[in-house]
């Protein structure tokens, strides 16, 4: 490490401590050009991701809006909010673990969809429906097909479900 005060590129570590919770090492340095010492501290980086909206806009990732999203999808549906619980953290934890300072959205839908798929079936389709509506309407009737054929029961729910549950009345 480059040392702050002369720019020597090499620092010496003259000491090592854990911090007292055990969360973070300090380590005393000292440049062998200009003498000085100081500190470093190693932390786990857990910060999550930026997340890049169409746009290039910007925005700090948000567990409440993810928690809306998945309410949203799965309004009425018998699914415990345990399980909804699970299902977020699963997701946090899966942007923590890459490690990237930014991901785009759609890549946080995907991961919403999975655990979707996961919990609820119709909630997946509600979701998916909105989601991939203007992104990708080839792969959303893939989906559906694919839904269709492995799960026969959801014969029923057939396009009017499809929508976001405001239709207007016909006159
Ligand atoms: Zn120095």
């Amino acid at each position: 490490m480059h040392c702050p005060f002369c720019q020597h590129e090499d620092t010496r570590v003259i000491d090592s401590r854990l911090t007292e919770d055990g969360a973070t090492v300090r380590r005393r340095r000292e440049c062998p050009q200009c003498s000085e010492r100081f500190n470093t501290f190693e932390t786990a980086e857990l910060k999550l991701p930026a997340i890049v909206k169409s746009g290039e806009r910007r925005e700090v990732f948000d567990e409440r809006k993810l928690r809306t999203s998945f309410e949203r999808a799965l309004q009425k549906r018998p699914v415990a909010s345990q399980d909804v619980d699970t299902a977020v953290r699963e997701i946090v934890n899966d942007l923590r673990r890459s490690g990237e300072r930014e991901v785009p959205s759609r890549q946080v839908g995907e991961l919403v969809m999975r655990e979707l798929k996961k919990l609820d079936q119709v909630a997946y389709v509600r979701f998916a429906s909105v989601y991939r509506k203007f992104e990708d309407v080839q792969a959303f009737r893939e989906e559906i097909e694919k839904l269709e054929r492995d799960l026969p029961g959801l014969d029923g729910l057939q396009l009017p479900l499809l929508g976001t549950g405001k239709r207007t009345p016909t006159k």
